[in-house]
């Protein structure tokens, strides 16, 4: 908790915040305990669940608490965009589980997104991204951030390490799983690149979780998040984070006060609550995907499956070095048909599931599945679609906790009809 407000006596302070246990103990520990103490809470006979502080603006006492609420110094409040008691709690477990000096919680993970790279970028900056990013992030870079003069490449990751970025480039930016192909980038090998040129590198770790990886502790500079998926992982809010440096998270905290893209109470209250089981909901998760993954691999109606625990996935070899304890709950798969067959056949393989429902999210408790083709990527051309190996018969699939026989009892059923 490096830097995170630590109202309690250090003498008094649970061994999972020293460091004293393995680090796998001591994340799972930080699951269930991490944003307890809310900063500047200050009560004989705290809560042992935060409370939701659901207001808007707060009474100033004197000038003094005044400038340090202004200067966003922990433990004063103002006005609720600046800061809020709940929001505090969740950016400090954010903080904890990234291994970060400090978080600034937002209205989503695109909110995240967004203020990260306002916060760094001006006309005449260069961004480069891995090429195959969350569309809505491509779409803030190619649309919006372009168009003001921002020079955005979109290059693949062995091109990035190979070649290295050009000069003038701020920012790097990678999901360490992507979507849909689940690949996994090498983000130390990107962090040398991008602090080769003086760039930050720039990780949305929402597939991976820091269950699986904490990119902090291998190279990168800030971490962002959609908390509307796993860090949540109930599908009743949205919300996101950035997490990294005072130095550079402090800029993104501004940058989100001023666009309006700051934390809500009640979502970050939900968030936290949802981060108390994320060890054990990731685990789950992981390992309901490692068996749907070897089921869907030796199925005759399945053409492909990408999913980075098997040993043919192109970035195995990666994923084994930068993921820890499994391998994401992501399984993507091609159905077994043609590209002119390949709509009809995940329609009939929909039109056999009792159990799993088309749904255009991923990371809840529950299994659901997704069609890229019509849904993430339905914006691009056939032939651009394609070029990314995303044809009409490919399925993703964000395996749930439930019992990993029922999740393949429901696709063989689904598999059945196509
Ligand atoms: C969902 C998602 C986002 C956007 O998050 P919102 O909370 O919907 O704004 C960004 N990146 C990834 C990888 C996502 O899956």
């Amino acid at each position: 908790m490096a830097g995170a407000p630590d109202p309690i006596d250090p003498a008094r302070r649970p061994a999972y915040a020293s460091g004293a246990m393995s680090d796998a103990s001591r994340f799972d520990a930080l699951c269930v305990h991490a944003g307890a103490d809310i900063p500047g809470l200050d009560m004989a006979t705290p809560p042992i669940s935060p409370p939701i502080f659901q207001s808007s603006v707060f009474e100033t006492p004197d000038l003094a608490v005044l400038h340090r609420a202004m200067n966003g110094e922990p433990g004063a409040y103002v006005y609720s965009r600046h800061a809020n008691p709940t929001v505090a709690a969740f950016e400090a477990a954010v903080a904890a589980l990234e291994d970060a000096e400090t978080a600034v919680a937002t209205a989503s993970g695109m909110g995240a997104i967004t203020a990260t790279l306002l916060s760094r970028l001006k006309a005449g900056d260069g961004v480069v991204t891995t090429s195959a990013l969350y569309g809505n992030t491509r779409q803030l870079l190619d649309a919006y951030l372009a168009p003001l003069g921002v020079a955005v490449h979109h290059l693949t990751a062995e091109a990035i390490v190979a070649e290295g970025v050009p000069p003038g480039t701020r920012i790097v930016f990678t999901e360490p799983i992507s979507n849909p192909l689940l690949v996994v980038a090498d983000v130390p090998r990107l962090a040398e690149a991008a602090h080769a040129v003086g760039a930050r590198l720039v990780v949305d770790n929402t597939f991976a979780t820091p269950f699986h990886c904490r990119p902090l502790a291998l190279g990168a500079d800030v971490v962002v998040h959609s908390a509307t998926k796993y860090l949540g992982g109930h599908g009743d809010l949205v919300a996101g984070v950035a997490a990294g440096a005072a130095a550079l998270v402090e800029p993104i905290r501004r940058a989100a006060r001023v666009l309006g893209a700051n934390g809500a109470p009640f979502e970050a209250w939900l968030a936290l609550r949802g981060l108390r089981t994320l060890h054990l909901r990731m685990a789950r998760h992981a390992d309901n995907a490692a068996r749907v993954a070897a089921f869907l691999a030796d199925h005759p109606k399945v053409r492909a499956v990408h999913y980075p625990g098997l040993p043919g996935h192109p970035t195995h070899a990666a994923a084994r070095r930068i993921l820890e304890r499994g391998f994401g709950g992501m399984v993507t798969f091609e159905l077994a048909a043609g590209e002119a067959d390949g709509r009809a056949a995940f329609e009939r393989f929909l039109g056999g599931l009792a159990t799993i429902p088309f749904a255009a999210s991923l990371a809840d408790v529950g299994t659901m599945l997704s069609h890229p083709a019509t849904t993430s990527h339905r914006d691009l051309l056939a032939a651009e679609r394609m070029a990314l190996g995303i044809g009409e018969g490919l399925v993703r699939l964000s395996c749930g906790i439930e019992a990993a026989d029922d999740i393949v009892a429901d696709l063989a059923r689904g598999l059945a009809e196509v």
